[in-house]
């Protein structure tokens, strides 16, 4: 029976840490069950043993919960349908392989790795498709018994149909067709008892009435052995939803090799925002119709559907997920920025833990200079690093151009003497002192406030040079320059 509500599985094989692509996928998963009132879960492809990699799945769960998208079933939070790791269901995937070996459409192979190697290269030779030669499909029972003495320990195959073609719709692709006779009788189980992708995804799809399988492109050429085995049980298959690959900038296949690119950790500790993420991931393959970039999470879950997916490659724009991440940014306010940024700042050493109410107070004002610069939060501390500390790293560039004039020593000394007569620090009376001296030594604004801006800061950009002189406040401001003026001094 058909469930009245979608349900969407994200099936994940703890086999290395999270990818861009995996989590693309489960966006449009989230985005499908919530949209529809429907069921999310998560199920753990973990069959094969070999390639099993420790800490996976914890980097799975984080990433999943990161970006806001809890599951509704699985792991650490069960269900109706568990249990949710593939390796706690071999009973299940044992049942149902004794049924299509009982009704003749799975049966035992006892072949060896030197056999099928041999077979290989003979194919290979003659350069014929490669498959299986379906040798064991049609032993009598004698053949049987003695191949059973030779190879106790055989797989079990599945008996595809090799007349005619596996005809499936796609909601994205449309209408699918494939030859029969290029397909392969695929191992269902392999000699470790344990069954394989295509047998354990099809029988968990189906046990736990997901109605819709979004999975990567990659696996569209797999359909028709999964349309086939439903086909076996007489079950009613999902929707199946293969949306397109990701391509890098530069048209390639956004793969392993660009793993810096792709591992989806990476972006979490540079520091992008889950909502940035959100709306990137969801605009990557998935288009609502209209030219317009800003979706908040409400907005992606009302318009997502299915037909917006689209059917040519979507392409990883960096530059995009940056300026989304960088509007994001703005659209905090200063105490949810300021929140971020501060064990950031921790690390950097710049501030206590916990942080006393004076610090907190300093780190909203610095905050509020740097909003509209500042794009990943790892950039934070470099940032604001000069806010925090007065030994001053002059930028060797900057310090050529504003502050290796002979005027140099002079100018600075003025603003130096000017900005530590003021009574009262205010951003009007430090803005006032400066033209003040421009005007005071006949020379222009910029002519004070460059060097000005390298003395205090020891770059040649960031926060407003009034707004930042402000906050740093008068005795470190006016020590620092005087310290410039010293160094410059001959
Ligand atoms: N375990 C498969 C993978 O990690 C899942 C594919 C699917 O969603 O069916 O790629």
């Amino acid at each position: 029976m058909t469930p009245d509500k979608p349900r969407l599985r994200m099936a994940p094989s703890p086999t290395g840490s999270p990818h861009i692509g995996n989590i693309r996928t489960a966006v449009f998963d989230y985005l499908y069950a919530r949209h529809t009132g429907g069921t999310f879960v998560l199920r753990i492809e973990d069959t094969d043993r070999n390639r099993f990699v420790e800490g996976s799945l914890e980097e799975m769960m984080r990433a999943l919960r990161w970006m806001g998208m809890q599951w509704d079933e699985g792991p650490e939070v069960g269900g109706p349908f568990g249990p949710y790791f593939q390796s706690q269901r071999l009973d299940f995937y044992h049942k149902y392989v004794r049924r299509l070996i009982d009704s003749g459409r799975a049966y035992y192979c006892y072949c060896t790795k030197e056999r099928l190697e041999e077979m290989r290269k003979v194919q290979e030779a003659a350069k014929l498709p490669p498959g299986y030669d379906r040798r064991c499909r049609d032993l009598d029972e004698q053949s049987r018994n003695q191949c059973a003495q030779e190879n106790p320990k055989p797989v079990i195959r599945f008996a595809m149909n090799t007349q005619g073609v596996t005809e499936l719709e796609d909601a994205v692709r449309g209408h699918v067709s494939f030859r029969n006779d290029l397909q392969d009788d695929f191992v269902i189980i392999k000699a470790d008892g344990y069954p394989t992708y295509h047998f354990a995804s099809v029988v968990d799809d189906h046990l736990m009435k997901i109605t819709h399988v979004v999975r990567g492109d990659e696996w569209l050429s797999s359909a028709p052995k999964h349309m086939q085995i439903y086909e076996a049980f007489g079950w009613q298959p999902p929707v199946w939803v293969h949306p397109s690959l990701i391509l890098d900038e530069t048209g390639k296949k956004l793969s392993k090799r660009s793993e810096a690119q792709t591992r989806f950790l990476s972006y979490i500790e540079d520091g992008y925002l889950p909502d940035a993420m959100l709306n990137f991931l969801a605009t990557m393959g998935w288009s609502a119709g209209e030219d317009r970039k800003l979706y908040s999470r409400e907005e992606l879950i009302e318009k997502f559907s299915l037909e917006g997916i689209t059917n040519h490659p979507a392409i990883f724009d960096l530059a995009k997920l940056n300026d989304l991440q960088g509007e994001y940014v703005r659209m905090l306010t200063v105490g949810q920025l300021a929140d971020m940024i501060l064990p950031r700042l921790q690390q950097a050493g710049f501030i206590s833990e916990p942080p006393s109410a004076q610090e907190l107070d300093y780190l909203h004002k610095v905050t509020g200079l740097i909003q509209d610069r500042l794009v990943l939060l790892k950039e934070a501390p470099e940032m604001v690093s000069f806010f925090y500390s007065d030994e001053i790293e002059y930028d060797e560039k900057g310090a050529k151009k504003h502050l290796a004039k002979d005027t140099t020593p002079a100018i600075l000394k003025a603003v130096s003497i000017k900005l530590a007569s003021l009574e009262e620090w205010s951003l009007a009376n430090i803005e006032a002192a400066l033209r003040g001296v421009a005007d005071a030594l006949g020379v222009k604004a910029a002519d004070i406030i460059h060097p000005t801006r390298m003395a205090v800061t020891g770059r040649t950009w960031g926060p407003g040079l009034f707004e930042l002189i402000e906050v740093v406040g008068q005795s470190r401001v006016v020590a620092r320059i005087d310290c410039c003026a010293e160094k410059y001094g001959h």
